[in-house]
């Protein structure tokens, strides 16, 4: 067998890569001509890749690793986890104790009555989950035809058939059969994209309102549930203007409405608080977690159940589960992670440090020519690039144009920071410093700049 290690030139293993590895979400014909970017190491903020370059991960990963890079303690753990009981289910009336000890410290973390946890081993099996746990719910609740359940476009929420369904992402619904039945979709509340003349506020109510008139026209004997992330992650961070979260719990109130809050990305300490759910105020019935509960270093998913609904289910057998749902060594490796962002006061240094000079420090990117909209909520953070700032145009050329050129240029520049269409966005490591926040912002106004100067070399600012 041929042994891979870190030490083989980069172009051999960006052959071997093109020849044998289909990646996620890529064009892997185009990516084998060009050679995938190699990730050797990690530490803190910043990635090494084969070629020696330090780069500034402002993405932290995929949004998950929340604690940085790095952590000795979470390695221990896990290998003694490994050593003492590597594997055991939780089927067949069988539990272990690093289950037991992350189920009720979840628990413990959760607002209000959320104390109620189903493991999986990602978010996208977490929302698999909570599809057939909600219409399950209905069911044994004697109301078996309430089982639509009410999304957003643009929305994410994995990748699978079912959560992929509940996403909005078109590109996705285009291939392979999705969505599946009963899920149907309303729009984002993206004011800067979407909102035409409308103020802000006017613009959130209105969007809010969407859910209300599709419950109407559904009927209310049919809807289970709205799901959604506190803020819309994937979909390019998008904030909704505030008063669109109070009139959504309204709504759900109101129609009796379980709500999903996808908390992903938003929990564990991305908004300032546990979940994004405490910093916009709102009161789901079921969250979904995964990313930032383990910081990505090992995959654990799930689903936090309010007493209610788990008591309901609690009622039957519930025909549901995962090999790995509260996996042994996933379990002890998150709950290493809870330790440290509990214990070193991680999310204080994100509510009194990094997100409030970041925040200043973000927003004053609007300054630059490039840069219409900042938003920025707590360590999430996106921009809009057009190339008319008055009348929030976007580019003539094709959604993503103008976004992949900045990220290119980003790259270049030593900093990761994706683009979503030609939005670009941010979610770094919760521990990044002040001077590690200066240096992203360094790189990402000389990436602007650059992506300016090449948008007028392709002549491409022009609006749409
Ligand atoms: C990433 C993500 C998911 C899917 O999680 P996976 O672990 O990739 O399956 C679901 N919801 C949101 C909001 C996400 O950002």
């Amino acid at each position: 067998m041929t042994v891979i290690t870190n030490h083989m030139p980069t172009a051999e293993l960006q052959a071997l890569d093109a020849a044998h590895h289909m990646h996620p979400f890529t064009a892997n014909g185009e990516l084998s001509q060009k050679g995938a970017r190699i990730i050797t190491r990690a530490d803190g903020v910043h990635l090494t890749d084969s070629e020696g370059h330090q780069i500034l991960d402002a993405m932290a990963g995929l949004w998950c690793v929340n604690i940085g890079y790095g952590r000795e303690e979470l390695a221990e753990v896990a290998a003694r986890q490994m050593r003492e009981l590597p594997y055991y289910n939780t089927f067949f009336q069988t539990t272990h104790v690093p289950a037991i000890a992350l189920a009720a410290k979840v628990a413990e973390l959760a607002p209000g009555d959320l104390n109620n946890v189903f493991f999986a081993g990602s978010g996208s099996e977490a929302n698999d989950t909570n599809i057939r746990m909600v219409r399950h719910y209905w069911a044994l609740k004697g109301k078996p035809s309430k089982s639509v359940i009410i999304s957003r476009k643009n929305a994410y929420h994995g990748s699978s058939v079912g959560s992929g369904s509940l996403g909005g992402m078109s590109g996705m619904h285009a291939q392979g059969g999705m969505p599946i039945p009963d899920i149907h979709h309303i729009n984002q509340p993206n004011w800067w994209a979407e909102g035409g003349d409308m103020p802000p506020e006017e613009f959130g109510l209105q969007r809010a309102r969407e859910l209300e008139e599709a419950i109407l026209e559904l009927g209310e004997d049919r809807v289970a549930a709205f799901i959604a992330e506190p803020v819309q992650g994937a979909g390019g961070v998008i904030v909704a203007p505030d008063s669109y979260w109070p009139e959504i719990q309204r709504i759900c109130d109101k129609y009796e409405i379980l709500l999903i809050a996808d908390e992903v990305i938003c929990g564990f300490g991305r908004t300032g608080n546990w979940f994004g759910c405490e910093t916009l105020n709102i009161r789901p019935d079921i969250m979904t977690i995964a990313k930032g509960l383990s910081s990505g270093y090992a995959p654990i998913g799930g689903s936090i159940v309010s007493d209610e609904v788990a008591s309901v289910i609690a009622g039957d057998e519930f025909n549901h589960g995962y090999t790995y749902s509260g996996h042994p060594v996933a379990a002890a490796v998150a709950l290493e992670n809870l330790r440290i962002l509990e214990e070193e006061n991680i999310l204080g240094h994100v509510r009194d440090v990094a997100a409030p000079y970041l925040k200043q420090k973000w927003e004053a990117l609007t300054d630059h020519p490039l840069v219409g909209e900042a938003k920025i909520v707590g360590m999430m953070g996106s921009i809009a690039l057009t190339p008319n700032k008055e009348t929030r145009a976007a580019f003539a050329s094709d959604a993503g144009t103008v976004g992949y050129i900045c990220r290119e240029r980003c790259f270049a520049n030593n900093l990761v920071m994706r683009h979503v269409g030609d939005r670009m966005i941010i979610s770094p490591p919760l521990v990044i410093t002040q001077e590690q926040i200066d240096v992203l912002i360094e790189r990402a106004v000389n990436s602007l700049d650059e992506c300016h100067a090449e948008l007028k070399k392709q002549d491409l600012l022009h609006s749409a």
